[in-house]
């Protein structure tokens, strides 16, 4: 028999050992979608969920690797044998086996007070958040669908297994993942790597109305849990759509987007107002291969949001919004605070924002000084966003988009031929000035070597001065006055 995933092996172990085991939830999902094309679609993430307690399946699993990831909750994350997971050299992720369990009572919106394990693999399904999400297959791969999950798929409808406000009262963080999982999921029965442009998932109406009565609660949700989901969110190919539709939801963690909502900038050179405008370049914008495409999004979606604050209108009717990048940076760090993004994605996100109206030139010494001042890959991602930008005033010309890509392949450039642009690619270091102020009797000053350097660069980068050593010694020796 032809094998469903490397997972088979454990799901066999256990109904040997007199269990019940099944796949379940996203992997099932995502099984189905990508049915035609079978073995290569099987998905990354592995969740089986089973009758036997968690001491009963560590028996099972006794001459296997196992992590006791959640042993609480029911949950041992298993590594299944070498042999089932070398057959095609794919990396395999470990597998997460959870035992049958209800939630028992929620409280604050968010956490059961308790699981409860169950026998019964029907109540186990009745506890996930949406009809899709809620079948399980066994390792034959019939499929146990008790709620009408697979019509749902094939429909493009993402639908709360039961009332849908008891649900998302239960934990609040479902009323995001439904938007999530529209963002991200698209109709046509592949999986979505081959159907990007198809239509999105649409929420069910009685589960979109208990969304927007229900919203409220996200506000007891923990910023991490929000996040997590934010991001997967905006990457979605149908992202965009998802912003806009329920802006008022996103507005309940971000409320700066709700002053961006409608706002009109009654200027020549944009045809939206201030969030469509953002969401335009949302879904324009690609990455240059550096930052990851939800930092990208975020700098995208949130680069003028700084545009309400800052704006006036002038004596001919027209707006102006000077400022604005600043004050975008400055709220999109106390946003990205807010939200517990990680350091490194908040910072990059601000420098997105903060920088996205340079004025790009076709200078080759001016990209050089700016490569100096932001990096190679920072400038790019600043070019990209402010492509993104253009393109979403709905105004860009041909012209400038061409003017863009020669920016681009220019900066490409002057990085692939190793061109000099910073201090660390000049063929004179410190050092070299110590040693040469030798000569002069006297070490030099650090402010001075500094300043030395800088000059030497500047004039390399102005093509003054050839990046050679002969050459900028004796250029140095006569900055020193030696
Ligand atoms: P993916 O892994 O592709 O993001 P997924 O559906 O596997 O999607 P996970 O967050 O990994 O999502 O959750 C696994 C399964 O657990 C879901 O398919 C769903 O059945 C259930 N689940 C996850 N979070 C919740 C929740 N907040 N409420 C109810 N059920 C949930
Ligand atoms: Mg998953």
């Amino acid at each position: 028999m032809k094998r469903i995933t490397e997972a088979d092996k454990l799901i066999e172990m256990l109904e040997a050992a007199g269990f019940e085991a099944y796949y379940v939830g996203g992997c099932v999902r995502d099984f189905l979608r990508g049915q035609s094309r079978a073995a290569e679609s099987v998905p990354a993430d592995i969740d089986v969920t089973t009758s036997a307690t968690p001491d009963e399946m560590k028996e099972v699993f006794a001459g296997l690797k196992y992590f006791e990831t959640g042993i609480k909750h029911g949950t041992l994350t298993v590594l299944a044998p070498a042999e089932d997971r070398k057959a095609d050299g794919r990396k395999y992720a470990p597998v997460e086996i959870t035992t049958f369990r209800t939630d028992g009572e929620y409280k604050d919106n968010r956490h059961p007070e308790e699981v409860r394990f169950v026998r019964n693999l029907e109540e186990d399904l009745a506890r996930r958040d949406f009809t899709i999400n809620a079948m399980a297959m066994d390792m034959r791969g019939n499929l146990i669908d008790v709620f009408g999950g697979r019509a749902d798929l094939e429909a493009g409808l993402i639908r709360a297994v039961g009332d849908p406000d008891r649900r998302f009262q239960e934990d609040a963080l479902r009323i995001l993942r439904a938007m999530r999982f529209a963002a991200v999921l698209s109709c046509g029965g592949e999986d979505d790597r081959g159907f990007e442009d198809g239509r999105g998932f649409e929420i069910e109406p009685k589960t979109e109305a208990a969304m927007f009565r229900n919203k409220e609660l996200l506000g007891n949700i923990s910023a991490e849990r929000i996040y997590a989901e934010l991001k997967k969110l905006l990457a979605g190919p149908h992202g965009g759509d998802v912003v806009r539709k329920y802006v008022d939801i996103i507005g309940v963690f971000i409320p700066e987007l709700l002053a961006m909502k409608g706002f009109e900038q009654h200027n020549p050179y944009h045809r939206y107002d201030v969030l469509e405008h953002c969401v335009r370049a949302m879904e324009t914008v690609e990455g240059s291969g550096f930052a990851e495409d939800y930092q990208m999004k975020l700098a995208a979606l949130l680069h003028d949001v700084g545009k309400p604050q800052k704006f006036f209108l002038d004596e001919n009717g027209i707006g102006h919004m000077y400022g604005h990048a600043a004050a975008g940076e400055e709220m999109v760090r106390n946003i990205l605070n807010r939200l517990k993004a990680d350091g490194e994605t908040r910072d990059r996100v601000c420098a997105l924002v903060k920088y996205h109206d340079l004025v790009f030139q076709e200078d080759r010494r001016l990209l050089k000084k700016w490569m100096n001042r932001y990096t190679p890959e920072m400038l790019l991602e600043i070019l990209h966003i402010k492509r993104a930008d253009n393109l979403a005033t709905g105004n860009m010309s041909e012209e400038l988009a061409e003017k863009f890509d020669r920016i681009e392949e220019e900066i490409r450039a002057i990085v692939e031929e190793q061109q000099c642009f910073s201090l660390k690619d000049l063929a004179l270091d410190g050092r070299d000035i110590i040693d040469l102020c030798k000569g002069r009797g006297g070490a030099p000053e650090g402010r001075e070597i500094g300043q030395t350097l800088q000059k030497l660069l500047d004039e390399v980068i102005d093509g003054d001065l050839p990046n050679e050593k002969e050459a900028l010694t004796a250029r140095a020796a006569e900055l020193l006055g030696i």
